[in-house]
Protein backbone atom coordinates (compact mmCIF):
# COMPACT_ATOMS: atom_id res chain seq x y z
CA UNK A 1 0.00 0.00 0.00
CA UNK A 2 1.73 3.13 -0.43
CA UNK A 3 1.01 6.44 1.66
CA UNK A 4 0.24 9.18 -1.63
CA UNK A 5 -2.22 10.49 -3.26
CA UNK A 6 -3.44 9.31 -6.54
CA UNK A 7 -4.92 12.32 -8.04
CA UNK A 8 -8.74 11.72 -9.49
CA UNK A 9 -8.63 11.66 -13.14
CA UNK A 10 -11.17 11.46 -15.79
CA UNK A 11 -11.61 7.91 -16.18
CA UNK A 12 -11.99 8.16 -12.00
CA UNK A 13 -13.72 11.03 -10.87
CA UNK A 14 -14.27 12.36 -7.39
CA UNK A 15 -17.45 10.69 -6.50
CA UNK A 16 -18.18 13.78 -3.77
CA UNK A 17 -18.15 16.51 -6.28
CA UNK A 18 -18.17 14.80 -9.93
CA UNK A 19 -14.82 16.79 -10.93
CA UNK A 20 -11.78 15.11 -12.28
CA UNK A 21 -9.11 17.17 -10.99
CA UNK A 22 -7.71 18.51 -7.62
CA UNK A 23 -9.10 15.76 -5.64
CA UNK A 24 -7.67 12.38 -4.65
CA UNK A 25 -7.99 8.87 -3.43
CA UNK A 26 -5.48 7.92 -0.48
CA UNK A 27 -4.58 5.41 1.30
CA UNK A 28 -2.72 5.66 4.41
CA UNK A 29 -0.04 2.67 5.21
CA UNK A 30 -1.28 3.17 8.82
CA UNK A 31 -5.17 2.20 7.62
CA UNK A 32 -5.65 -0.32 5.72
CA UNK A 33 -8.08 1.39 3.51
CA UNK A 34 -8.83 3.63 0.70
CA UNK A 35 -10.39 7.41 1.27
CA UNK A 36 -11.63 9.84 -0.57
CA UNK A 37 -10.22 13.79 -0.24
CA UNK A 38 -12.58 15.93 -1.98
CA UNK A 39 -10.98 19.92 -2.04
CA UNK A 40 -14.48 21.35 -3.01
CA UNK A 41 -16.91 19.63 -0.77
CA UNK A 42 -18.90 21.94 1.76
CA UNK A 43 -21.51 20.03 3.05
CA UNK A 44 -19.30 17.60 5.15
CA UNK A 45 -21.88 14.97 5.63
CA UNK A 46 -22.74 11.26 4.35
CA UNK A 47 -24.03 11.37 1.17
CA UNK A 48 -24.19 8.97 -1.94
CA UNK A 49 -21.36 9.52 -4.30
CA UNK A 50 -21.58 9.96 -8.30
CA UNK A 51 -20.72 6.23 -8.53
CA UNK A 52 -23.86 5.54 -6.69
CA UNK A 53 -21.82 4.23 -3.43
CA UNK A 54 -22.69 5.50 0.34
CA UNK A 55 -19.68 7.26 1.52
CA UNK A 56 -19.27 8.65 5.33
CA UNK A 57 -18.22 11.81 6.34
CA UNK A 58 -14.81 11.05 8.47
CA UNK A 59 -13.46 14.55 9.17
CA UNK A 60 -11.30 17.51 7.83
CA UNK A 61 -7.81 17.22 6.84
CA UNK A 62 -6.35 19.80 9.40
CA UNK A 63 -4.86 22.66 7.68
CA UNK A 64 -6.56 22.22 4.03
CA UNK A 65 -9.87 21.93 5.38
CA UNK A 66 -10.13 19.16 2.78
CA UNK A 67 -13.06 16.86 3.07
CA UNK A 68 -12.11 13.11 3.99
CA UNK A 69 -14.58 10.43 3.21
CA UNK A 70 -14.81 6.65 3.10
CA UNK A 71 -17.22 4.26 1.22
CA UNK A 72 -19.20 3.15 3.84
CA UNK A 73 -19.37 -0.37 3.46
CA UNK A 74 -14.55 -0.40 4.17
CA UNK A 75 -15.86 1.93 6.87
CA UNK A 76 -17.84 -0.65 8.47
CA UNK A 77 -15.43 -3.09 7.93
CA UNK A 78 -12.47 -0.51 9.33
CA UNK A 79 -13.82 1.43 11.78
CA UNK A 80 -12.37 0.08 15.08
CA UNK A 81 -9.02 0.77 13.34
CA UNK A 82 -10.13 3.97 12.85
CA UNK A 83 -10.27 5.33 16.50
CA UNK A 84 -7.20 7.85 17.18
CA UNK A 85 -6.48 8.71 13.25
CA UNK A 86 -5.55 11.82 12.32
CA UNK A 87 -4.88 13.33 9.20
CA UNK A 88 -2.19 16.11 9.84
CA UNK A 89 -0.06 14.27 7.46
CA UNK A 90 -2.32 14.60 4.45
CA UNK A 91 -0.05 17.33 1.89
CA UNK A 92 -3.05 19.23 0.10
CA UNK A 93 -3.06 19.07 -3.96
CA UNK A 94 -2.03 22.09 -5.53
CA UNK A 95 -4.90 23.73 -7.71
CA UNK A 96 -3.18 24.39 -11.07
CA UNK A 97 -4.63 27.35 -13.04
CA UNK A 98 -5.61 26.37 -16.37
CA UNK A 99 -5.60 29.13 -19.44
CA UNK A 100 -8.73 29.14 -21.15
CA UNK A 101 -8.83 28.95 -24.84
CA UNK A 102 -11.46 29.38 -27.14
CA UNK A 103 -14.24 29.04 -24.89
CA UNK A 104 -17.89 29.56 -26.22
CA UNK A 105 -20.06 31.89 -24.40
CA UNK A 106 -23.92 30.74 -24.02
CA UNK A 107 -26.07 32.99 -26.19
CA UNK A 108 -28.70 35.27 -23.93
CA UNK A 109 -31.44 33.72 -22.67
CA UNK A 110 -34.27 35.08 -25.32
CA UNK A 111 -32.16 33.68 -28.27
CA UNK A 112 -31.34 30.13 -26.81
CA UNK A 113 -35.06 30.13 -26.20
CA UNK A 114 -35.91 30.74 -29.87
CA UNK A 115 -34.02 28.05 -31.33
CA UNK A 116 -35.04 25.60 -28.16
CA UNK A 117 -38.82 26.32 -29.01
CA UNK A 118 -38.23 25.18 -32.88
CA UNK A 119 -36.21 22.17 -31.75
CA UNK A 120 -39.20 21.14 -29.37
CA UNK A 121 -41.61 22.04 -32.83
CA UNK A 122 -39.18 19.58 -34.86
CA UNK A 123 -39.12 16.45 -32.88
CA UNK A 124 -41.55 14.24 -31.42
CA UNK A 125 -42.37 12.31 -28.06
CA UNK A 126 -41.84 8.77 -28.90
CA UNK A 127 -44.79 6.62 -27.87
CA UNK A 128 -42.29 4.88 -24.51
CA UNK A 129 -41.86 8.07 -23.68
CA UNK A 130 -45.39 9.30 -23.62
CA UNK A 131 -45.87 5.84 -22.15
CA UNK A 132 -43.41 6.70 -19.29
CA UNK A 133 -45.08 10.45 -18.61
CA UNK A 134 -48.80 8.42 -18.61
CA UNK A 135 -47.42 6.60 -15.68
CA UNK A 136 -45.65 9.02 -13.92
CA UNK A 137 -49.75 10.59 -13.91
CA UNK A 138 -49.04 13.45 -16.58
CA UNK A 139 -51.85 14.26 -18.87
CA UNK A 140 -51.57 14.60 -22.65
CA UNK A 141 -52.49 18.67 -21.91
CA UNK A 142 -49.55 18.93 -19.68
CA UNK A 143 -47.34 16.87 -22.17
CA UNK A 144 -48.28 19.52 -25.01
CA UNK A 145 -48.09 22.83 -22.87
CA UNK A 146 -44.57 22.18 -22.33
CA UNK A 147 -43.95 20.89 -25.33
CA UNK A 148 -42.19 17.45 -23.71
CA UNK A 149 -40.22 15.73 -26.44
CA UNK A 150 -37.77 12.78 -27.11
CA UNK A 151 -34.30 13.71 -27.72
CA UNK A 152 -33.08 11.31 -30.12
CA UNK A 153 -29.74 8.73 -29.46
CA UNK A 154 -26.64 9.88 -31.01
CA UNK A 155 -26.71 9.73 -34.81
CA UNK A 156 -23.28 7.54 -35.27
CA UNK A 157 -25.31 4.93 -33.12
CA UNK A 158 -28.50 4.99 -35.29
CA UNK A 159 -25.37 4.40 -38.58
CA UNK A 160 -23.98 1.39 -36.84
CA UNK A 161 -27.11 -0.37 -35.58
CA UNK A 162 -29.55 0.92 -37.90
CA UNK A 163 -31.89 -1.89 -37.05
CA UNK A 164 -32.64 -1.22 -33.24
CA UNK A 165 -34.55 2.01 -33.90
CA UNK A 166 -38.26 2.80 -34.25
CA UNK A 167 -38.02 6.25 -33.35
CA UNK A 168 -39.70 8.92 -35.91
CA UNK A 169 -37.51 11.28 -34.41
CA UNK A 170 -35.09 12.89 -37.20
CA UNK A 171 -30.88 12.87 -36.69
CA UNK A 172 -29.49 14.98 -34.76
CA UNK A 173 -27.61 16.39 -37.81
CA UNK A 174 -30.99 16.53 -39.57
CA UNK A 175 -32.19 19.09 -36.36
CA UNK A 176 -29.04 20.72 -36.79
CA UNK A 177 -29.77 21.81 -40.63
CA UNK A 178 -33.51 22.95 -40.21
CA UNK A 179 -32.15 25.08 -37.22
CA UNK A 180 -29.50 26.95 -39.36
CA UNK A 181 -32.17 27.13 -42.16
CA UNK A 182 -34.22 28.99 -40.65
CA UNK A 183 -31.83 31.02 -38.42
CA UNK A 184 -28.77 31.61 -40.24
CA UNK A 185 -25.25 29.64 -40.57
CA UNK A 186 -24.07 31.06 -37.14
CA UNK A 187 -27.45 30.43 -34.91
CA UNK A 188 -25.90 27.33 -33.32
CA UNK A 189 -22.68 28.96 -32.02
CA UNK A 190 -23.25 29.72 -28.38
CA UNK A 191 -26.47 27.18 -28.11
CA UNK A 192 -25.51 24.69 -25.43
CA UNK A 193 -25.56 21.29 -26.80
CA UNK A 194 -24.76 22.56 -30.83
CA UNK A 195 -21.11 21.70 -31.56
CA UNK A 196 -18.85 21.11 -35.17
CA UNK A 197 -18.65 17.68 -35.95
CA UNK A 198 -16.21 18.39 -38.97
CA UNK A 199 -17.84 21.01 -40.78
CA UNK A 200 -21.10 19.51 -40.00
CA UNK A 201 -23.48 21.23 -36.68
CA UNK A 202 -24.97 18.75 -34.37
CA UNK A 203 -25.53 17.86 -30.82
CA UNK A 204 -23.93 16.49 -27.75
CA UNK A 205 -25.85 14.77 -25.06
CA UNK A 206 -27.80 11.83 -24.21
CA UNK A 207 -30.85 10.43 -25.62
CA UNK A 208 -34.49 10.91 -23.68
CA UNK A 209 -37.04 13.39 -22.41
CA UNK A 210 -36.31 16.92 -22.75
CA UNK A 211 -38.33 19.07 -20.41
CA UNK A 212 -37.83 22.63 -21.17
CA UNK A 213 -36.25 24.90 -18.08
CA UNK A 214 -37.40 28.61 -17.81
CA UNK A 215 -36.46 31.90 -16.65
CA UNK A 216 -38.40 34.50 -15.07
CA UNK A 217 -39.08 36.28 -18.37
CA UNK A 218 -40.83 32.60 -19.79
CA UNK A 219 -37.59 31.82 -22.02
CA UNK A 220 -37.10 28.20 -22.60
CA UNK A 221 -33.48 28.96 -21.44
CA UNK A 222 -32.02 25.48 -21.20
CA UNK A 223 -33.38 21.82 -22.14
CA UNK A 224 -33.02 19.81 -19.48
CA UNK A 225 -32.78 15.90 -20.21
CA UNK A 226 -33.94 12.90 -18.51
CA UNK A 227 -32.06 10.10 -20.03
CA UNK A 228 -33.61 7.00 -21.21
CA UNK A 229 -30.36 4.89 -21.34
CA UNK A 230 -31.12 3.82 -24.78
CA UNK A 231 -27.87 5.27 -26.09
CA UNK A 232 -26.19 2.43 -25.51
CA UNK A 233 -23.11 0.93 -27.83
CA UNK A 234 -24.67 -2.24 -28.52
CA UNK A 235 -27.01 -4.17 -30.62
CA UNK A 236 -30.30 -3.79 -28.44
CA UNK A 237 -33.01 -6.31 -28.67
CA UNK A 238 -36.82 -5.21 -28.38
CA UNK A 239 -39.40 -8.11 -27.32
CA UNK A 240 -42.58 -6.70 -26.22
CA UNK A 241 -42.13 -4.86 -23.64
CA UNK A 242 -38.49 -5.33 -22.69
CA UNK A 243 -35.82 -3.56 -24.26
CA UNK A 244 -32.20 -5.48 -23.71
CA UNK A 245 -28.74 -6.03 -24.74
CA UNK A 246 -25.84 -8.82 -24.48
CA UNK A 247 -22.17 -7.77 -23.36
CA UNK A 248 -19.49 -10.12 -22.12
CA UNK A 249 -22.44 -12.71 -22.09
CA UNK A 250 -24.54 -11.04 -19.55
CA UNK A 251 -28.23 -9.65 -20.28
CA UNK A 252 -28.80 -6.60 -19.47
CA UNK A 253 -32.05 -4.48 -19.73
CA UNK A 254 -32.69 -1.29 -20.50
CA UNK A 255 -35.45 0.83 -18.80
CA UNK A 256 -36.38 4.54 -17.52
CA UNK A 257 -34.53 3.43 -14.32
CA UNK A 258 -31.47 2.76 -15.69
CA UNK A 259 -29.57 -0.28 -16.76
CA UNK A 260 -30.29 -3.34 -15.21
CA UNK A 261 -29.56 -7.47 -14.75
CA UNK A 262 -30.94 -9.77 -13.27
CA UNK A 263 -29.59 -11.86 -10.40
CA UNK A 264 -29.89 -15.72 -10.02
CA UNK A 265 -32.19 -14.61 -6.97
CA UNK A 266 -34.27 -13.12 -9.70
CA UNK A 267 -33.66 -9.12 -8.14
CA UNK A 268 -33.36 -6.34 -10.47
CA UNK A 269 -29.37 -4.85 -10.03
CA UNK A 270 -29.28 -1.58 -11.36
CA UNK A 271 -25.79 -1.06 -13.31
CA UNK A 272 -23.94 2.35 -11.17
CA UNK A 273 -25.41 5.76 -12.91
CA UNK A 274 -24.14 9.18 -12.86
CA UNK A 275 -27.66 11.23 -11.78
CA UNK A 276 -30.86 10.87 -14.42
CA UNK A 277 -30.51 14.16 -15.55
CA UNK A 278 -28.31 16.46 -17.54
CA UNK A 279 -28.92 20.18 -19.08
CA UNK A 280 -28.26 20.05 -22.53
CA UNK A 281 -24.65 21.06 -23.16
CA UNK A 282 -21.43 20.63 -25.37
CA UNK A 283 -18.97 20.96 -23.12
CA UNK A 284 -16.58 18.28 -22.04
CA UNK A 285 -13.30 19.53 -20.10
CA UNK A 286 -10.23 18.16 -22.73
CA UNK A 287 -8.22 16.52 -19.91
CA UNK A 288 -4.74 16.27 -21.99
CA UNK A 289 -4.87 19.81 -22.77
CA UNK A 290 -5.53 20.39 -19.02
CA UNK A 291 -2.53 18.29 -18.74
CA UNK A 292 -0.74 20.96 -20.56
CA UNK A 293 -2.22 23.83 -18.41
CA UNK A 294 -4.92 24.70 -21.20
CA UNK A 295 -8.68 24.80 -19.84
CA UNK A 296 -10.44 23.65 -23.66
CA UNK A 297 -13.13 22.00 -24.14
CA UNK A 298 -13.43 18.51 -26.26
CA UNK A 299 -16.45 20.01 -28.32
CA UNK A 300 -15.63 22.09 -31.32
CA UNK A 301 -17.74 25.60 -30.71
CA UNK A 302 -19.30 24.00 -28.07
CA UNK A 303 -20.34 25.65 -25.17
CA UNK A 304 -20.98 24.75 -21.46
CA UNK A 305 -24.44 24.82 -19.30
CA UNK A 306 -23.98 26.56 -16.03
CA UNK A 307 -26.41 25.13 -13.07
CA UNK A 308 -29.13 27.22 -13.24
CA UNK A 309 -32.93 27.07 -11.36
CA UNK A 310 -35.67 27.24 -13.24
CA UNK A 311 -39.36 28.86 -12.82
CA UNK A 312 -42.50 27.10 -13.61
CA UNK A 313 -46.34 28.13 -13.56
CA UNK A 314 -44.73 31.91 -14.00
CA UNK A 315 -48.53 32.85 -15.12
CA UNK A 316 -49.84 32.80 -11.67
CA UNK A 317 -46.67 34.46 -10.43
CA UNK A 318 -48.27 37.97 -9.92
CA UNK A 319 -51.58 36.29 -8.04
CA UNK A 320 -49.11 34.30 -5.52
CA UNK A 321 -47.61 34.97 -3.00
CA UNK A 322 -46.67 31.25 -2.04
CA UNK A 323 -44.01 30.04 -4.06
CA UNK A 324 -42.32 25.94 -3.73
CA UNK A 325 -39.09 25.73 -4.31
CA UNK A 326 -38.27 21.87 -5.27
CA UNK A 327 -35.74 19.84 -7.15
CA UNK A 328 -36.11 18.70 -10.71
CA UNK A 329 -36.88 20.29 -13.68
CA UNK A 330 -39.78 17.75 -13.77
CA UNK A 331 -41.27 18.21 -10.75
CA UNK A 332 -41.23 21.71 -11.23
CA UNK A 333 -43.45 21.24 -14.00
CA UNK A 334 -45.72 18.98 -12.54
CA UNK A 335 -46.26 20.17 -9.49
CA UNK A 336 -46.83 24.17 -10.61
CA UNK A 337 -49.65 22.76 -12.68
CA UNK A 338 -51.23 20.70 -9.72
CA UNK A 339 -50.77 23.62 -7.31
CA UNK A 340 -51.43 26.39 -9.66
CA UNK A 341 -48.20 27.54 -7.63
CA UNK A 342 -45.21 29.42 -9.04
CA UNK A 343 -42.62 26.24 -8.51
CA UNK A 344 -38.47 26.90 -8.65
CA UNK A 345 -36.49 24.13 -9.02
CA UNK A 346 -32.86 23.19 -8.43
CA UNK A 347 -30.77 21.23 -10.68
CA UNK A 348 -30.06 19.18 -7.20
CA UNK A 349 -30.55 19.86 -3.97
CA UNK A 350 -26.91 20.72 -3.29
CA UNK A 351 -27.62 24.10 -5.34
CA UNK A 352 -29.02 25.98 -3.13
CA UNK A 353 -27.04 28.57 -3.52
CA UNK A 354 -28.65 29.29 -6.87
CA UNK A 355 -32.12 30.68 -4.84
CA UNK A 356 -30.20 32.59 -1.91
CA UNK A 357 -28.52 34.60 -4.74
CA UNK A 358 -29.09 37.64 -3.84
CA UNK A 359 -30.35 38.94 -7.94
CA UNK A 360 -32.82 35.56 -8.14
CA UNK A 361 -34.53 36.17 -4.88
CA UNK A 362 -35.45 39.70 -5.29
CA UNK A 363 -36.84 39.31 -8.58
CA UNK A 364 -38.49 36.79 -6.97
CA UNK A 365 -39.81 39.34 -4.78
CA UNK A 366 -40.65 41.45 -7.62
CA UNK A 367 -43.18 38.87 -8.33
CA UNK A 368 -44.96 38.93 -5.88
CA UNK A 369 -43.08 35.86 -4.22
CA UNK A 370 -43.52 36.35 -0.18
CA UNK A 371 -43.48 33.29 1.67
CA UNK A 372 -41.73 29.52 0.51
CA UNK A 373 -42.34 25.92 0.31
CA UNK A 374 -39.57 24.14 0.43
CA UNK A 375 -40.41 20.42 -0.73
CA UNK A 376 -37.57 18.51 -1.15
CA UNK A 377 -37.84 14.13 -1.28
CA UNK A 378 -38.78 12.48 1.04
CA UNK A 379 -36.15 10.24 1.36
CA UNK A 380 -34.50 13.43 3.62
CA UNK A 381 -35.47 11.21 6.49
CA UNK A 382 -33.05 9.50 5.56
CA UNK A 383 -30.52 11.06 3.30
CA UNK A 384 -28.70 13.33 5.59
CA UNK A 385 -27.74 14.90 2.62
CA UNK A 386 -30.90 16.41 1.44
CA UNK A 387 -31.70 17.07 5.07
CA UNK A 388 -28.64 19.19 5.61
CA UNK A 389 -29.07 21.21 1.93
CA UNK A 390 -32.82 21.65 3.25
CA UNK A 391 -32.13 23.15 6.13
CA UNK A 392 -29.22 25.25 4.37
CA UNK A 393 -31.69 26.97 2.05
CA UNK A 394 -34.38 27.00 5.03
CA UNK A 395 -31.80 29.33 6.61
CA UNK A 396 -30.58 31.42 4.19
CA UNK A 397 -34.21 32.54 2.53
CA UNK A 398 -35.10 33.66 6.75
CA UNK A 399 -32.07 35.29 6.61
CA UNK A 400 -33.28 36.73 3.70
CA UNK A 401 -36.85 37.99 5.67
CA UNK A 402 -38.59 35.05 3.67
CA UNK A 403 -41.12 33.37 5.82
CA UNK A 404 -40.16 29.38 5.32
CA UNK A 405 -42.61 26.49 5.42
CA UNK A 406 -41.21 22.68 5.00
CA UNK A 407 -43.61 20.03 3.38
CA UNK A 408 -43.29 16.68 4.42
CA UNK A 409 -44.77 13.20 3.74
CA UNK A 410 -44.46 9.89 4.06
CA UNK A 411 -42.00 8.08 1.88
CA UNK A 412 -44.62 5.51 1.37
CA UNK A 413 -46.84 8.10 -0.75
CA UNK A 414 -44.46 9.19 -2.95
CA UNK A 415 -40.82 10.17 -3.27
CA UNK A 416 -40.80 13.29 -4.75
CA UNK A 417 -44.00 16.20 -4.54
CA UNK A 418 -44.75 15.05 -8.01
CA UNK A 419 -45.49 11.24 -7.12
CA UNK A 420 -47.36 12.54 -3.78
CA UNK A 421 -49.52 14.72 -5.82
CA UNK A 422 -50.25 12.11 -8.59
CA UNK A 423 -51.61 10.25 -6.36
CA UNK A 424 -54.02 12.74 -4.94
CA UNK A 425 -52.02 13.05 -1.55
CA UNK A 426 -51.42 16.41 0.30
CA UNK A 427 -48.02 17.67 2.08
CA UNK A 428 -48.22 18.63 5.69
CA UNK A 429 -47.04 21.81 6.27
CA UNK A 430 -44.66 22.91 9.08
CA UNK A 431 -43.47 26.29 9.56
CA UNK A 432 -39.81 26.37 10.01
ZN1 LIG B 1 -14.09 16.28 -4.98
Amino acid sequence: MSDAWKGVSRARKCPICQHEDWCGYWTPEDYGGELICCQRDKEKCNMIGSDGQEYVFIGSAKGSGSSIYEERTQYELLRKKKTGMNYSHISKPQKRELKPVDQIVPKNNENCSSIYTYMQNLLILDPAHKAYLHSQGWTDELIEKHHIVSFPEEDSLRVKYHNRYRTRNITRARLADLILQKFGSNSLEGIPGAYLKGEQWTFAGPSGLVFPMYDLDGNTFRLRIRKDFSDIDATVITSGQDRFYYAEGKKYFISMKGVYFVTPGGEKEFLPQKGKYRTLASYYQDSQAATRGILANIYKKGCAAANQCSFYGLPFAKTSSLWYITEGEPKGLFASNALSTPVVTLPGVNSYSLILDDGVLSQMKELGMKMVVVAFDADKLHNERVLSCEKSLADGLKAAGIPVVIANWKEENGKGIDDLLASGGAPQYCIY
